[in-house]
């Protein structure tokens, strides 16, 4: 006996498919109608139909390559129309803001970077903010271009489903509901959803970063706080709420500082923007410029600078020793602010590795920087705005 709600009806099909070639161009950029029907496993003239309904849908261009190789018919070249969808990206950050238009395969069309302080700030004039940067970049993006998204990344605890931020330590926020906020303001009605900026993080750099074809990795970034992101198997380590992947909030000193989620001794403590300033007795500082003055001092060979450097990057090996035994990742990525630590204590971050993690969990496991620089949660953002079109490129009208 069949269950009819199992079966799959055509045009679900044809979704799923369309979905599937625009994810292709979405994260290749242009590619041929043979390399598509290669990676996808369809054959030739059902892609060819897929592709013609996606320009019907004005999502991607085809055209004709001008250059012969070999002989025979050069496959067509199918790419992101310029004029196509974007969504609205935003990152959100505890000192400052980027809000960009982004267009298919990661063009940005328009951006805006802004000093904020949104510590203790109205999450609904953050909100008002981001509003009026769209408004500006719906007046910079091609004519005829479509806003079907938006993502944005906030350092807190997020329920995806509905977009509430639960906590933000560093921003001081509790239970907002940040998806509401936006949607009451938006000029029209798109996807909205909202994202973890480490878990953002980890999604960009495996989409198109540093781990691109690398599937367990685990990303670390810091700036006043510590976020992360884990994925295994290629997939983001959830957890059973969506909140996994707290690095910065695992205990490492039972009597060390209190940490702004509540308890003590989090790793964010030893290596966030107050612990580094306080291991380079610079106290009274605070902010990323006060994070990038302290490591400028400590290439400079002030010993003070140079002490403190090398004791946050120790806290931070210990740390990441503690996530390669648990999670075995083939690569740690280590961004935001955190990565100047990498970049002038590289060897005590190793030595610290080497010291705490198992050697069969440690060999082969790659210590990088974000290969999407600063903008790593920025584009995760991007990401989580286009998926509802990914999956269902048809319900973009044209
Ligand atoms: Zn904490």
């Amino acid at each position: 006996m069949t269950n009819p709600g199992l079966a799959v009806r055509p045009d679900e099909i044809r979704r799923h498919n369309l979905g599937l070639v625009l994810r292709q161009v979405h994260l290749n950029g242009e590619m041929s109608r043979a390399e598509l029907t290669h990676v996808i496993g369809l054959n030739r003239s059902t892609i060819r139909a897929l592709v013609s309904d996606l320009v019907d849908h004005r999502l991607v261009v085809e055209r004709v390559p001008d250059t012969r190789t070999g002989a025979g018919r050069p496959s067509h070249v199918v790419g992101p129309r310029h004029d196509g969808p974007y969504v609205l990206a935003a990152s959100i950050g505890v000192e400052s803001m980027t809000t960009a238009a982004i267009g298919l395969s990661g063009a940005v069309l328009s951006r805006r970077d802004q000093a904020i302080d949104a510590v203790g700030a109205m999450p609904n004039l953050i909100a008002g903010r981001i509003i009026a940067d769209l408004r500006h970049h719906q007046r910079q993006v091609p004519a005829g271009a479509r806003l079907v998204g938006v993502g944005v990344s906030v350092p807190g605890i997020v329920r995806a489903a509905d977009g509430m931020i639960e906590i933000a330590p560093n921003l001081r926020w509790q239970s907002v509901p940040f998806a509401r906020l936006l949607a009451e303001r938006m000029p029209t009605r798109v996807p909205i959803r909202i994202g973890n900026d480490g878990d953002l993080g980890a999604l960009a750099e495996h989409v198109r970063g540093a781990a691109r074809g690398i599937d367990d990795i685990v990303y670390l970034a810091g700036d006043v706080g510590v976020g992360g992101g884990i994925i295994s198997a290629g997939t983001s380590l959830r957890g059973s709420g969506g909140y996994a992947g707290e690095i910065g909030h695992m205990m490492v000193d039972p009597v060390g500082d209190e940490c702004g989620c509540g308890s003590i001794g989090c790793l964010e403590t030893k290596i966030g923007e107050v612990g580094l300033l306080r291991a380079c007795k610079r106290s009274d500082q605070h902010g990323s410029r006060a994070m990038v003055d302290a490591y400028a001092a400590a290439r400079a060979g002030d010993p003070e600078a140079v002490d403190g450097v090398a004791h946050t990057a120790e806290w931070l090996g210990r740390g990441l020793a503690s996530v390669v035994n648990i999670f075995n990742p083939r690569m740690v990525i280590v961004g935001g602010n955190l990565s100047g630590l990498v970049e002038l204590a590289r060897p005590q971050v190793e030595d610290l590795l080497e010291r705490h993690s198992m050697a069969s969990l440690l060999a082969g496991v790659q210590l990088v920087l974000p290969g999407l620089g600063g903008d790593s949660s920025l584009l995760g953002a991007m990401e989580i705005g286009f998926e509802a079109m990914l999956e269902d490129p048809t319900s973009v009208t044209a």
